[in-house]
């Protein structure tokens, strides 16, 4: 999988990708991400990529003509299964929607900052808007983050145990349950009998129990759809 970021600050970015499995997914060439800075296709010398709104208001709009030139020369090198805006306003990021992008082989992430992005941005090159929740960020870069982590670790090889992805939050329908590691007892607090059993079938049936029992607590509207 190929994703390449479109952003007035990558620096921003740079930290969270080059640590612990996002960096190690590169290093094994299972995905590359490639940061793009949108100065670099600004073409005044102060390397401009926003300007004033029309109509006046506050705030301050990424031009449309640095994006364009970015997203197009990208699209001129590769075919790109979607071209994905980081909105507030867009469709709300889930673990069904995150399964689905991972399939992709190549994809444009485009972050706003500022009061947001030239709408004609959006009519004639996006072609999916993602918001990772009802409140407001200051720039895309974090949610771009957010959706990356969420695609990387579903790519085959990524984690050493694939398993694991299909007992987590959400991909079942339900809540993770418990998880404990040694030492057995700790101040007082001992690890469930069952987990120290060795019978595999009792301990998927209580993980199960307790998996239902959890997403009943705290997600009852995950049991009911
Ligand atoms: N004026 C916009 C609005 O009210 O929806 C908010 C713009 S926000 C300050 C700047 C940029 O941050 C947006 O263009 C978008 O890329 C990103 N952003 C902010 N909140 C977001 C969210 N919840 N999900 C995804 N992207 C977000």
């Amino acid at each position: 999988m190929r994703i390449d970021v479109v952003t007035g600050f990558p620096k921003l970015m740079h930290s969270p990708l080059n640590e612990s499995i996002i960096k190690r997914a590169q290093a094994k060439g299972l995905v590359e991400i490639v940061l793009h800075d949108l100065r670099d296709f600004a073409t005044d010398k102060h390397k401009t990529i926003d300007d004033t709104p029309y109509g006046g208001g506050a705030g301050m709009i990424l031009k449309p003509d640095p994006v364009f030139a970015c997203i197009e020369s990208l699209q001129r090198e590769r075919r790109y299964d979607e071209v994905l805006y980081l909105s507030a306003d867009g469709e709300r990021f889930t673990q069904t929607l995150a399964n689905q992008l991972s399939l992709a082989a190549n994809l444009i992430l485009l972050c706003g900052h500022y009061k947001g992005i030239d709408e004609r941005i959006r009519k004639a090159l996006i072609t999916r808007e993602i918001s990772i929740g009802d409140y407001v960020l200051t720039g895309g870069e974090l949610p771009a983050l957010v959706v990356i982590d969420a695609l990387v670790r579903l790519v085959p090889g990524v984690l050493g145990d694939s398993e694991s992805l299909l007992t987590d939050s959400f991909q079942s329908g339900l809540l993770d349950g418990p998880q404990y590691t040694r030492p057995a007892e700790f101040r007082g607090m001992n690890v469930p009998d069952v987990l120290l059993s060795g019978n595999h079938e009792e301990i998927a049936a209580w993980r199960e129990q307790q998996q239902v029992k959890r997403t009943r607590e705290r997600r009852k509207d995950l049991l009911e759809t």
